[in-house]
């Protein structure tokens, strides 16, 4: 076996791999650029080597820089992980030179794979299904809506050396043709240096599905079945679980048995995954193999009860999968959420800065965190925003939703945004709870983007309860403090008038009676337990919950659960269920003269458009004095690396142009102003 292995990789999956190389007893060597100094794989080595500058071009996408961190410390093998240069020939081919070996497939599968026009030809040579289409390179606009009427509305146009969901769009007419087609060929020109577009059919109602292949030097091929990934964000995975929910064993038997002969044609070796897309009637459709390890991964190791590492590094050492495809078991059900640093709330707008305060859920046989940062860290603007893949596991589906839903109530960031209310909106849509999926999934459900109105609407009641007790029990620790002047030892009163703020008719305001249970108190904890009345409702909470414990667990009415909640001046922020609500805990005096305070008007912004993101202002599609209809292109912002189409919202006159073409905004910087 290996007695060194170098990651070339970063983040979540520099510290997987790091696990399972500790778990065999190999040493470690990571490889850090400086905005990584002190990351956590960093750390996690045994040793580690700076090769370079914080963008990845400077470092580690640096080919020389990895080989010679590997002569230099003597790292027998490199495990790529996904990115970076885990697809890159030129990279395999300098490590062969140098006799280190490759933890992944060999050079020519994964060129093969790593064009979607080659892969697919190659696909349905090895009689694999494919998406109905054209399966040569596009040369322009013209040519394209030619195509596009020969293979039917909708299509997709997408990039042959597509990846990450970049370079590619629908089209449902001819203009959307047009409208489209070069804004993804430029992406795939800056984003993948290579502007290649070729159409296929787009499948109407898709899934997407995918196979886990595995396969050995030894002429051992094997599938270790699906995982579902139809929860996407532009064509993004955001969820994904194991098994399907919508596959039946036959299915599942005929899409891995396709995954495995395409994997025999190439002589695939080590973990790949097969993807294909699947319509409402179970046909099933390849899309593109990734020669690596996948992202989602977990949710297999889950199920099967393997480490996929582990497996690949066995397969570079030359050895035998120890099963066979009889042996390949489900087991109970697994998902994936992609804790990410971005805004929900802002149309997924990325966030970066510090994690002032980050604490994970606990892990357990129900919970995995596939993290790389810890607090203090930093979310910097060079890398994936990712925070984490919070995992979890149940006997069913139903029961890995539960501690999945569970784990995000108690997974505690702060210092930057992150889509945790988002993920637990998910959770809660009905057609996911019914395990009705599709890549259409989050357009449908959230038309308008994500707000606060996607969230369960919670009770109140419950949260208020737990701020009211909490609240409570800082008073009288706050009346408690020893050398007041005697007789004039602070009260606690036991009525409060709590205040929310809901956003549709301002605040709303709730008598409260505390009663809180001092036999506990006396005993030690349960400082926040007690009896608490909210109009005609009492409310039971008993808890362990204690002073400055950003968590409150125990129950409430009955209930079992895990409230986020945080001191904010003079009142209380409690985050449930990816809802979040904003106490004010008053008196009853002080609530009288609340009432007296004027209330502050939002600001008009409907005559302006903002971007709603940093970016560059691309282009500028009307002129000053210029009437527009309701729907009409307005600007181009392109943000990372992504073209973004500012439509007019209704009909107007433009009375003020802002921006210049080639500028960069800022968030909710003002673009123009109508009349
Ligand atoms: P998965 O199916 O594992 O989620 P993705 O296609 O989303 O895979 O890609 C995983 C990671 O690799 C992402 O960080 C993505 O941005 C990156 N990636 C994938 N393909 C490419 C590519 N061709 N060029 C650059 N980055 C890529
Ligand atoms: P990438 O390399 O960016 O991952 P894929 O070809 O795997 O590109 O496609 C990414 C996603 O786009 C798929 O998971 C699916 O949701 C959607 N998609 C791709 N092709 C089609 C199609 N022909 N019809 C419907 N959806 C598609
Ligand atoms: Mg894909």
């Amino acid at each position: 076996m290996f007695k060194k292995i170098l990651i070339a990789n970063r983040g979540e999956i520099a510290c997987r791999v790091i696990k399972t190389c500790r778990k065999m007893g190999i040493k470690t060597v990571a490889v850090y650029s400086d905005a990584d100094k002190e990351a956590m794989h960093v750390q996690m080595a045994d040793e580690a080597v700076h090769i370079g500058e914080s963008q990845a071009a400077k470092s580690y996408l640096l080919i020389d820089r990895i080989v010679k961190a590997c002569k230099d410390t003597g790292a027998e093998a490199v495990h790529p992980g996904y990115g970076f240069l885990s697809e890159n020939r030129a990279f395999q081919e300098a490590l062969a030179k140098a006799k280190i070996i490759f933890i992944g497939p060999d050079a020519h599968a994964i060129q093969a794979m790593g064009d979607k026009i080659e892969s697919k030809k190659l696909a349905s040579k090895a009689k694999v299904s494919t998406v109905p289409g054209f399966m040569g390179v596009i040369k322009d606009v013209a040519h394209a809506k030619k195509i596009a009427k020969e293979v039917g509305y909708p299509v997709m146009m997408k990039a042959s050396a597509g990846g990450g969901g970049k370079g590619m769009r629908i089209a449902r007419n001819e203009s959307e043709v047009q409208e489209g087609f070069e804004r993804s060929q430029a992406e795939a020109k800056s984003s993948f240096g290579d502007d290649r577009m070729f159409i296929e059919k787009y499948i109407e109602q898709p899934r997407h599905v995918e196979i886990q292949v595995i396969a050995d030097r030894h002429g051992n091929t094997l599938y270790l079945n699906e995982r579902e990934c139809s929860i996407q964000r532009r064509h993004q995975k955001v969820i994904e679980e194991a098994p399907s929910p919508f596959l039946d064993a036959k299915t599942r038997k005929a899409m891995g048995e396709q995954a495995v002969a395409l994997a025999k044609a190439v002589k695939y070796v080590s973990a790949g995954t097969v993807e294909f897309i699947v319509d409402t009637k179970r046909n099933f459709y390849f899309l593109e193999m990734n020669t690596r390890l996948q992202v989602e991964h977990p949710v297999t190791e889950l199920i099967t009860g393997l480490d996929l590492v582990e497996l690949m590094i066995r397969i570079a050492n030359n050895e035998k999968l120890p099963f066979k495809q009889k042996d390949v078991k489900i087991n109970g059900w697994a998902l994936e959420s992609r804790v990410y640093a971005e805004d929900p709330y802002r149309n997924f707008l990325p966030s970066t800065g510090r994690l002032v305060r980050y604490i994970p859920p606990a892990e357990n046989k129900n919970v995995r965190v596939d993290t790389g940062v810890q607090e203090g860290g930093e979310i910097s603007v060079f890398y994936d925003p990712m925070i984490a893949k919070l995992c979890s596991w149940g006997k069913t589906r139903k029961e890995a939703t539960a501690h999945m839903r569970k784990a995000l109530d108690s997974y505690y960031i702060r210092g930057v945004s992150h889509n945790i209310p988002f993920l637990a909106s998910v959770l809660g849509k009905k057609k996911f709870v019914d395990g009705q999926l599709s890549t259409n999934f989050i357009a449908e459900e959230y038309p308008n983007g994500f707000s606060d109105r996607d969230l369960p609407a919670a009770e109140p009641e419950p949260l208020l309860a737990v701020a009211a007790l909490v609240h409570h029990a800082y008073v009288r620790r706050a009346a408690a403090i020893s050398g007041q002047i005697p007789r004039h030892g602070r009260k606690v009163p036991s009525d409060w008038v709590m205040a929310i703020d809901t956003h549709a008719d301002g605040e709303k305001e709730f008598p409260v009676t505390v009663t809180p249970d001092h036999d506990a108190i006396e005993n030690g904890g349960g400082i926040a337990s007690g009896a608490i009345k909210i109009g005609k409702k009492i409310i039971k909470v008993s808890s362990d919950w204690i002073f400055t414990t950003p968590l409150f667990v125990g129950e409430v009415a009955g209930e079992f659960m895990t409230i986020q909640i945080e001191r904010r001046g003079v009142g209380y922020r409690l985050s449930h269920a990816g809802s979040q609500i904003d106490v004010v805990v008053y008196t009853v005096r002080e609530a009288e003269l609340a009432r007296l305070m004027p209330h502050k008007p939002p600001p008009d912004l409907s005559k302006f458009l903002l971007s709603p993101m940093p970016g560059l202002l691309v282009s500028l599609a009307v002129k000053e004095g210029q009437e527009v209809k309701a729907g009409e292109t307005l600007a181009i912002v392109e943000a990372m690396k992504m073209q973004n189409v500012l439509k007019a919202e209704r009909d107007g006159v433009v009375k003020k142009i802002y921006g210049e073409a080639g500028a960069s905004l800022a968030v909710d910087e003002m673009i123009l102003e109508f009349c």
